[in-house]
């Protein structure tokens, strides 16, 4: 089957070098010319682990191809498609929708043979009604059909997320949408991934339920972490305890510095904004997006604690190791280190940073701050250590050289990395999140 993918980021190229390796020939649009000369030249416009192997592999079996030009990629295609971006639109925190309606026209203007046109990105409910009714005002003189089939793949673990997925789905209003997703996830069908067939509304609605319900597992998790602090008790063994229940389930339960990314802080906004245009509040959700953003700069504060207070703080170093939303990924959309690095320079704090594939991306959402080349850089002459993302290479930090090196002794570590008796047998004035005074 030829399929084609407009955009060609996380989402898009993911997806699609998965298609061509399930055995589909696919072409990746994408409008930024940049990319896909990269692409052309088989180096991978972002990091996501064994990326690059996927895409090499099926480059060469000839199944997977690039180019801007999406009437050239679209032809032939029975399956076209759109997971370009919905970032939160400036201003009210609704989706922005240019990008997926522009994409619609062009394809309804270049539309050459029937077509099921599938939205990837994730869109408000109600955006699929748009893209038919786009499609039909071009005239197209083919027979399409518009899908709703979201995109549950986490960043870091796209590859896995994509071919082994918890279930997949898919919301088709007739039956040659039906069939020609079927067509799609055929070599999926055989691994048993469990398939839902639902309306196209419905299905655009679960990405954003999703979403939001992991949202307020962590916020809540959060929430303990801080009644913890106060307590006297530890948010990993609460975690544990809830989390060994089935009813809730251990994942998402991992206290922290707030979520960020791509995903979560702009499709709770824009649920939020669905649910008032709906007249009908989703005020957890509402509670969520304000203790979330709240405790991004509280993590900051944490920090200038640690320095001893706001008046000791000014003047002061910290080492920020990780800048990305999470590990294993380049990806800064959002991440709570921006927040925290701005605390930190309100407060008159100089910060130097470290993290494995996010530093040019960074940079430009944080010039104050001065990038090293490894961790032991940034700490050099550091009063304090901030742990924000806990990439595999801070797991096993070498902490007799830290000592060594740093200016003080002072862990705080936003994701309970260590061992606090650990750390304080080592020397270390250790923080963490939600383990007790203690922690
Ligand atoms: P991205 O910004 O990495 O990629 C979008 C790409 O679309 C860009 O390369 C851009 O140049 C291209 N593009 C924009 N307009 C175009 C056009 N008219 N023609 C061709 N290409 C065009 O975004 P992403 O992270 O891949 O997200 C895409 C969608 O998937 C979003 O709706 C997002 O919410 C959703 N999603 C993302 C993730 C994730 O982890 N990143 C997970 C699930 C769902």
């Amino acid at each position: 089957m030829k399929i084609a993918m407009v955009g060609s980021g996380y989402v898009g190229l993911v997806s699609g070098a998965c298609f061509a390796d399930f055995g589909h020939e696919v072409v990746c649009i994408d409008k930024d010319e940049t990319k896909i000369q990269r692409l052309l030249h088989g180096m991978m416009p972002i990091y996501e682990p064994g990326l690059a192997e996927l895409v090499e592999s099926n480059v060469a079996a000839r199944r997977l191809s690039f180019t801007t030009d999406l009437a050239e990629g679209i032809a032939g295609a029975q399956a076209i498609f759109i997971a370009v971006g919905t970032p939160s639109r400036r201003g009210d925190g609704h989706a922005d929708l240019s990008y997926v309606y522009a994409v619609a026209q062009e394809v309804g203007e270049h539309l050459s043979n029937d077509a099921v046109i599938v939205t990837k990105s994730t869109v408000p409910v109600g955006t699929g009604d748009e893209v038919e009714r786009i499609l039909r005002e071009c005239n197209p003189g083919h027979r399409f059909s518009v899908v709703s089939n979201p995109e549950f793949l986490r960043e870091g673990a796209a590859i896995g997320d994509f071919k082994r997925p918890d279930r997949i789905v898919i919301g088709a209003e007739d039956d040659f949408g039906r069939s020609v997703m079927r067509e799609v996830y055929r070599p999926l069908f055989l691994n048993e991934s469990p398939i839902l067939f639902v309306s196209r509304r419905s299905s655009e609605l679960t990405k954003y339920a999703a979403n939001a319900f992991l949202a307020v597992k962590i916020t809540f998790i959060n929430e303990m972490a801080d009644l913890c602090e106060k307590v006297g008790g530890n948010v990993q063994d609460v975690a544990r305890g809830i989390g060994l229940d089935n009813r809730i389930g251990s994942k998402f339960l991992h206290a922290g510095p707030g979520y960020g990314g791509s995903c979560f802080p702009k499709d709770t906004l824009a649920l939020l904004k669905t649910a008032e245009d709906y007249d009908s509040p989703v005020r957890i959700v509402e509670a969520v997006v304000k203790v979330n953003d709240a405790r991004k700069r509280a993590m900051g504060r944490k920090v200038v604690d640690a320095l001893g207070g706001a008046e000791e703080a000014r003047g002061k170093r910290v080492a920020m190791l990780g800048l990305t939303f999470k590990p294993n990924t380049d990806d800064m959309r959002d991440s709570p280190s921006i927040a925290i690095a701005q605390t930190l320079a309100d407060a008159g704090v100089t910060v130097a940073a470290y993290d494995p594939e996010g530093m040019e991306q960074a940079q430009p959402l944080m010039p104050q701050v001065d990038m090293k080349q490894d961790p032991y850089a940034a700490i050099e002459g550091a009063d304090a250590i901030v742990l924000v993302t806990e990439w595999d290479a801070f797991r096993a930090l070498d902490l007799g050289r830290i000592k060594a090196i740093a200016k003080a002794p002072v862990l705080v570590d936003l994701r309970n990395v260590y061992k606090p008796e650990h750390l304080r047998e080592a020397g270390f004035t250790y923080l963490s999140v939600g383990r007790g005074t203690s922690g």
